[in-house]
This record gives C-alpha cells, structure tokens and sequence, in this order.
C-alpha cells in the first residue's frame, strides 16, 4: 500500500513554526518511505482565510524546499464533495437537521456551566426533527454514537480513548450552508486515501469525531500521530509574538532555509545528536516512533547561534556571491571583486544572519559621508589631523600590504607619535569604514586595495580641513 501523508494548513495567519515543523514531518515521513505528499489548503472559514495566507504558505514550503506530488488542493473549491457526503449520512440517517436557534443553544450552555458541567448539545432535534415544519434555517448534525467508546492507537502517545458520551452530535454543515472542518477533513483524507495523519496536538479532540464519521461511513480509518506542542525556552508558552512571526521573517532577517528545517526538525525528533543536520540525509532516517511526546522548546537565539556557525563553516562563495546579488539590486556601483571577498570573509564569522552580513558588508564597502560625519565630534577632540597625515604618508609608502606589515607599521606610528594603538585603530576605522567598531584594524585595511584606501582616508582629512 503507497503511504500518504498531507499537509493540510489553514490559512487564517502567516505560517508560523509550529506549522512548518508540522510540514516538515509529514513530509520526511513520506519520503522516508517512497511515499506520497499532499498539500491542501483548508480554507473553509470564509471570514478568517485570506489568499495572501495560502500564497504565503506556498511561498514558504518552496523556500525551505518541502515539496508535495500533489495539490495544493483548495478546500472551498470542493464543497460539492462535501455536500455529496452530508447528503449520503442524511440519507442513511447517520446525521438529522438541527432547527435549534441560537438562543435555545446559548441557554442550553450557559445551564451546563452553572451546573459545573462541560457544555455539549443535549441531542434536541436528533429525536424531534422528524416533526418539524422545516423553518429557513438549520445545521447539520453528525450522529455521535451514544454510548462506548472511541480508542485509537496514535503513533507518538500510544493508546488514546473518549467516551462517547463526552462527544457532542457535531455540526457538520453550518446554517449558512458551509461545511465545518471535521467533515471536510474526512471527506478529503478519504478522497486522497491518506494512511497518516501527523498534525498538531490541538486536534487531538477532533480525532474521535473524525473517526465516528468514518465508521459510520465504514471506511478506512488513517493512522494518527499528534506532534506536541512547541514552546518558548522558558518552558512557558510561546509569547503571541512567537507564536504569530511568519517564517517569512526569518527569510527577510537572514536565517537560512537548511538551518532552519534542522533546527526545525529537531524540535521533537530525539533521533539526531547532531547541531546541524542535513535534512536529505534524513529523509531516510525520518520515522514517527521517534517523535517526542514531551513538548519541545524554541530559543531564537539558539536559532540565531546555529546560523552564525553554519555561515562561518561553509563555503564563503555563497554567501559572496549572495551578498553581491542582494547589494548590487540597489547599488550598481557594487562590484564583484577582491574588496567584497575580503569584506564578506571578515564578516562571515561575525553575523548571525544574512542580513547582518549584507548590512555590514555593505556598510564597509560604501562608507558613506554621513556615517563618518557622526563622528566628527570625535575627531575634534583630539589633535586628529596631527595624526592622520603620518599615518597617510606611512601607509603611501610602505611597499609590502600584509596584516603582519600593517600591524609593525602602526605600533611604529604608535610609538614615534605617543598615540596607543587603539586610538590610532579608532581613528583609521572612522576614515575607512566610518564605524567606530571593526574586526582588527590590520585586517580590515588589506581587504582593501591601497588606493582606495587612501583616498578614504584622503576624503576624511579633507573634511577636517573644512571644518576647522
Ligand atoms: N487545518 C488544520 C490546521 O491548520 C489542520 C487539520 C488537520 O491536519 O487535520 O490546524
């Protein structure tokens, strides 16, 4: 039997970690096994879905790579299917229209709360219906079974059991004619002859419900497994922060698709030991027995850590080559060369993120006017001119462009100055770079060639001149 697994996200929000950790699973579940991958929109609540969140998630499973051999189906263009069943189990007397209003319901609640008891519907119109005029409106209602029990085997918890008693008759088919999500997903989970269901814990309830339907329809039931909750690394709850931020985000801020889906995947999978795991080596590894039923704890920064080392240990020509597509978009003068090699290499250990990395690279390539500007109260504190122009004439004539040369020659200056070597480092950071922070001063000078370099620090003591 051909294994299928789906992904099946709403699209009421931007897909967020949980979702994608959910994807991430179903979908290395069917690759570790030859299966198939399904992806389905359910966008069924009209009033919560929106086309920008199924594009979204479209555009979020392209970038980290997770591939589906079928769909995406969209759930709001198969509602005849859905209707098809509805009719079928009204037929067969599985379900019965429910006339009841929305003020007999809210009082019916509000007696079980009074009561201390879990509000559920007292099952009015299952034995009354049959003698009503029908009025306009009414809903569908699944006919729980009354009595036993519903018990399925999840795959990551073990044996799982409801009272029946305990579930309501459920609306399948709202009074304003829509289906609701436990009908539309057996209908599809049967129409797509999906074998594994893996999805979030919250629908852990839902489950009994859904396979009360498909008895009653007497078809296959799926295999279940009800991945656990994720949560902030404080053990609580992720903020609603966290638990909204679109992986989109993480994309714009720089996190790279290949750290994510291993950080990701980790998040619950006891299996590997590894920091960074290469997600095509595990699509032969994957299975669900080793998901963990504890939850599991998102650190950003731990996210943020592990970038910072995949950048630093993986080839610099990517990312030179991604830093230079992304500059050169908006600044044509960006040339692909010696002077970005160097910049991206220095700064490859230093960023977290790619973002950084353009951020910073850029800022050393351009060094603009304005940002040495902003340290020109610095320059007039102390006798800076007296101190740039011997530096200028040392660098001009020095022959060899070594760090080691570099670094000899500035505690030479030191010295015959009486300047330390951090104010003389200072000073030459805030004509080459404008920033008063830097990797090592000798470093960042042979990144450069040394006429340009000069002619940076040319460009400052001119507008010293100026000044004063
Ligand atoms: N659409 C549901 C959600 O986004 C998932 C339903 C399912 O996997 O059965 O939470």
């Amino acid at each position: 039997m051909k294994i299928i697994t789906r992904f099946a996200p709403s699209p009421t929000g931007h897909i967020h970690i949980g979702s994608v950790r959910t994807a991430l699973y179903t979908w290395l579940y069917a690759r570790s096994i030859k299966g198939n991958h399904i992806l389905r929109i359910e966008d069924t609540d009209l009033s919560r879905s929106k086309p920008k969140y199924s594009e979204s998630i479209v555009t979020v499973m392209n970038w980290l790579n997770i591939d589906w051999d079928e769909g995406p189906y969209i759930q709001s263009k198969r509602l005849a299917r859905y209707n098809d069943y509805i009719c079928i189990l009204l037929a067969t007397r599985l379900a019965y229209k429910c006339y009841c209003t929305k003020e007999r319901l809210g009082c019916l609640r509000k007696t079980h709360l009074t009561q201390g008891l879990k509000p559920k519907y007292d099952g009015y119109c299952r034995y009354k219906s049959s003698s009503y005029n029908d009025p306009k409106e009414y809903a569908i209602r699944f006919k729980t079974p009354i009595d036993g029990a519903t018990t399925f085997s999840d795959n990551i918890r073990g044996s799982i059991s409801f009272r029946n008693e305990e579930l309501d008759d459920l609306i399948i088919k709202r009074s304003n004619g829509l289906p609701t999500y436990n009908l539309c997903v057996i209908v599809d989970d049967l129409d797509m002859e999906i074998t594994h269901v893996i999805r979030g814990e919250e629908h852990i309830n839902n489950t009994p419900r859904q396979i009360n339907i498909l008895n009653a329809l007497s078809s296959p039931i799926p295999i279940y497994a009800h991945v656990p909750i994720i949560l902030g690394k404080t053990g609580k709850k992720l903020s609603k922060r966290e638990q909204t931020t679109s992986i989109l985000e993480f994309k714009y801020n720089g996190l790279l698709p290949e750290v994510l889906l291993s950080y990701i995947v980790k998040l619950g999978w006891t299996y590997v030991n590894k920091e960074i795991v290469n997600i095509r080596n595990l699509k032969a590894m994957f299975n669900i027995k080793s998901i963990r039923r504890a939850p599991s704890m998102f650190d950003y920064e731990k996210l943020l850590w592990v970038n910072q080392h995949y950048i630093n240990y993986t080839s610099g020509l990517y990312y030179i080559e991604y830093t230079y597509k992304d500059l050169s978009k908006c600044n044509p003068i960006f040339k692909y060369g010696s002077i970005l090699k160097g910049i991206v290499s220095l700064y490859m250990s230093r960023s977290s993120t790619l973002k950084l990395l353009t951020e910073s690279s850029n800022q050393l390539y351009i060094c603009s006017s304005s940002s040495i500007s902003e340290y020109m109260y610095y320059l007039e504190t102390m006798d800076s001119l007296a101190t740039i122009e011997p530096i200028y004439k040392e660098l001009a004539l020095t022959k060899g462009w070594t760090i080691s040369i570099i670094a000899v020659l500035i505690q030479k200056i030191s010295i015959s100055l009486n300047i330390t070597v951090c104010n003389i480092a200072m000073l030459l950071r805030i004509c080459i770079l404008g920033k008063a922070e830097s990797p090592g001063i000798s470093q960042v000078i042979t990144i450069f060639n040394k006429e340009l370099l000069l002619s940076r620090i040319k460009k400052v003591t001119t507008m010293i001149k100026y000044i004063y």
